[in-house]
């Protein structure tokens, strides 16, 4: 296997990588295990503002192609229903650009939750005006009202102060249950948090659980396994979690940058040069640190980037001038495998290679199934990687999938969530 042994330490560390290290610092500053949930406030009788993930893709009819989304955020709505509240649903669906656009309406979603809920949720045709405000006030004790798309108005994703008031008075207290748009200061997901109590739904609570306990006190060992196109898009990933893992392991198009920083030929492979100081510096980082650093021996390579291109496996160190890297190759399958043996905490972010394309699936596939046989809390972190999993029907045999990519990305690189930040703690 390609580890960092051996590579020499001691040396100054990038600014950059300094930057990405101190930004980093700010997960232990919140303590996301201390917010509160629906279950520790009284809602009987209380107007309750649910801010849901409701954006679904639609088929070419205009019909929801996929209701997961929906179907998730039911566990918070029923137990509210089931406590008397009256509830008042919101999510954004698209982007109408802050203007009413019926194309972007979340009438659909109304129709959906009506069935699934076995009674009419009554549809508002507006978001803090005459329709919404009238159904929020005739609402009864476990009926259910939704409003428009919050992102008909362009006040939302400014976080307009007055905006988030006019969102607060239709109720009196928040629940936000949104994970997917909760690193996002939204008037919906963050500003409204101002004027009511504030406390999260069980999907954002899950999400928090476990990978706020992951990162707090993990199962050992602890591996993470980090993919996807770009080494730049995960820099903030790498370090954080380079001060928490046990075995860290890299593949994807991002793995390239690190071969050439231990002076690979990365043929046409995409590597991104300007990274390469930085992929050095990370590796030193894990050596001083005493994490396994794990990048793939054996690559997949393509003369093309396209899906029925030549291929064939090569050693990582003998990829040819005109040959790109497209996926690991069955060797670094085996080792990446071996690797989560044993693992106590699995996390794991970004596809191994090209797995959209058939010939570049196998590496992807291999580590989706090393993990769910693994035994270990599995975390995967949105994304292509929870794409993959679904895809595979992994999907029970992982103990969390993320509902947010760029949301759980985020959570793992130390960020402070605003949707999550503005939630009042349990004491
Ligand atoms: P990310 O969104 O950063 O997780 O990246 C996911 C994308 O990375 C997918 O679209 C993959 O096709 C792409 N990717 C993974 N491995 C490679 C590779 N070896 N070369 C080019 N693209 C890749």
């Amino acid at each position: 296997m390609c580890s960092v042994r051996g590579f020499a330490t001691g040396k100054e560390l990038t600014a950059n990588l300094v930057q990405h290290c101190a930004a980093g610092k700010g997960v232990n500053k919140m303590n996301y295990l201390n917010k509160k949930t629906v279950e520790d406030i009284d809602v009987a009788g209380k107007k309750v503002l649910v801010r849901c993930d409701f954006n679904v893709p639609f088929d070419g009819e205009g019909n929801i192609s996929d209701p997961k989304r929906i179907d998730e955020a039911l566990k918070t709505i029923k137990y509210l229903i089931d406590h008397k509240a009256k509830v008042i649903l919101c999510s954004h669906l698209g982007r109408p650009k802050g203007e009413f656009n019926m194309k972007y309406s979340l009438a659909p979603v109304a129709a959906y939750l009506s069935k699934a809920l076995g009674f009419e949720v009554k549809m508002a045709s507006d978001v803090v005006g005459e329709s919404a405000k009238s159904i929020a006030a005739s609402l009864k004790d476990g009926e259910v009202e939704l409003i428009e798309n919050v992102r008909f108005h362009k006040e939302e994703e400014k976080n307009d102060p007055e905006f988030s008031k006019q969102l607060a008075s239709l109720a009196e207290i928040y629940v936000n249950d949104a994970f997917g748009t909760a690193h996002r200061a939204h008037a919906s997901t963050a500003g409204v948090a101002d004027y009511l109590p504030a406390v999260c739904g069980y999907l954002i609570q899950k999400e928090i659980t476990v990978m706020g306990g992951a990162l707090e006190d993990p199962k050992r060992p602890f591996v993470a396994i980090l993919g996807g196109a770009k080494v730049s898009d995960k820099i903030g990933v790498i370090t954080n979690l380079l001060d928490k893992v046990d075995t860290l392991i890299i593949g994807g198009g991002m793995a390239y940058t690190f071969m050439k920083a231990l002076g690979y030929s990365t043929g046409t492979s995409i590597c991104e040069l300007d990274k390469v100081e930085l992929a050095k510096d990370i590796m030193t980082m894990a050596k001083d640190k005493g994490v396994s650093f794990l990048i793939p021996e054996d690559t997949v390579v393509g003369m093309e980037y396209k899906p029925d291109t030549e291929f064939k496996t090569v050693p990582s160190d003998q990829i040819e001038d005109n040959w790109m890297g497209l996926d690991i190759g069955p060797k670094t399958r085996e080792k990446f495998a071996n690797a989560l043996v044993g693992a106590g905490t699995v996390v794991w972010n970004g596809p191994m290679g090209v797995s959209e394309w058939e010939n570049f699936a196998a590496g992807t596939i291999s580590v989706a199934k090393a993990v769910a046989e693994s035994g270990a809390i599995s975390i995967i972190g949105g994304g292509d990687s929870a794409a993959a999993v679904e895809k595979l029907g992994y999907a029970d045999r992982m103990t969390h999938i993320s509902t947010g990519g760029g949301a759980s990305l985020e959570f793992l690189e130390g960020k402070v969530l605003p949707g999550i930040a503005a939630l009042n703690d349990k004491n």
